[in-house]
């Protein structure tokens, strides 16, 4: 008989926190989704959720945390386990990594949004079978996850990739960029907001042939040429609510156009293959952090999970 196992999971986003905890073979018992308003009332709502739990559950093994940031994940820093610099107000400088463990009796551990992603792609989505790969999102942010050899690259080496520099695509002359701290970085001039402030209206609402889907392929695309470059991966999951279906064949074209032939290793890059949409579905992040406390309390991957069902309201669920 294996020992009990009991995994406490968080998808910390900016508007809303998934909240689940599940056994060893990743059935969820039971989950929250709680609306993301103040730090005290957010945090707050997380705790007495996981207590709850453990009154009915039993004992947390692990608790693993996914959060939006930017995130202080150097363990000898003195804000280790904090929310930086958020624009998102009342959450700068928020001590999540503290908060639970100060009121949770677990281990708890923190990670990006985007790696947590990138390990429910691995398990369940289009990451699977694949050692190094990285999961982008183009939403409300850009993020980037990485899997380098079957392993997050996380905590203090982990990367900001959405705040690179890139070229001006053509004809972009005018925007100034909406990253409170670069201006015209790549999330400054192709998150979802960034395509709202230039053309003045939502993403979702710009006509299919208007000029702002071959440049906002272009950005993407530039991301992709940075990544492959640097990482060279066996894939690149590119997700978020920018990136609609006609999007994937612009990304793709244009970078191929970017790559330019270079190299041997890149002339042959199967791009249909190269440039994917994510598949593990929307309780993906959630699903990934549930893994990463699995491996933070037995050291491996639970390879032997099915894919759980999508992240739904009607277990136990309270709306905060
Ligand atoms: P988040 O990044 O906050 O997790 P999303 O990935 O859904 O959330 O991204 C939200 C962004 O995606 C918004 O800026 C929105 O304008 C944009 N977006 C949502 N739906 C569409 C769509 N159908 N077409 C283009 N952009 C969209
Ligand atoms: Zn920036």
């Amino acid at each position: 008989m294996s020992e009990p196992l009991l995994l406490g999971a968080i998808e910390a986003g900016g508007t809303k926190f998934l909240c689940a905890v599940a056994d060893r073979d990743g059935t969820i018992l039971t989950e929250t989704r709680i609306a993301t308003t103040t730090p005290v009332e957010t945090l707050g709502a997380a705790s007495a959720f996981f207590r709850d739990a453990q009154r009915v559950h039993g004992d947390l093994s692990s608790l693993s945390v996914g959060s939006f940031g930017p995130l202080s994940l150097n363990p000898l820093a003195g804000d280790y386990g904090h929310i930086t610099s958020t624009p998102k107000p009342g959450w700068e400088n928020i001590d999540l990594l503290g908060h639970l463990r100060q009121t949770v009796d677990a281990p708890v551990t923190l990670d990006t949004d985007v790696n947590c992603a990138a390990v429910g792609e691995r398990l369940f989505g289009s990451g699977q079978g694949l050692d190094s790969f990285c999961y982008v999102t183009i939403g409300t942010g850009i993020g980037v996850g990485l899997l380098i050899g079957g392993v997050p690259h996380g905590g203090a080496n982990h990367p900001e990739a959405g705040h690179i520099a890139v070229p001006r695509a053509p004809g972009d002359d005018g925007f100034a960029g909406i990253c409170p701290f670069h201006g015209d970085c790549l999330e400054g001039l192709a998150c979802g907001p960034a395509m709202a402030a230039r053309w003045g209206v939502p993403a979702e609402q710009l006509p299919a042939d208007h000029p702002a889907w071959p440049m906002e392929a272009d950005y993407i695309a530039a991301l992709c040429a940075t990544l492959t470059y640097v990482i060279r991966p066996d894939r690149i999951i590119v997700g978020g609510g920018v990136m609609q279906p006609p999007m994937y064949a612009r990304v793709r074209a244009a970078l191929v156009a970017r790559l330019a032939g270079y190299d041997a290793s890149m002339r042959t890059i199967d791009m249909d293959d190269y440039i994917a949409a994510p598949t593990a579905g929307a309780s993906a992040g959630l699903t990934g952090a549930l893994a990463l406390a699995y491996r933070t309390a037995t050291r491996q991957w639970p390879m032997h999970w099915r894919m759980a069902e999508p992240f739904h309201a009607n277990k136990e669920t309270v709306d905060a």
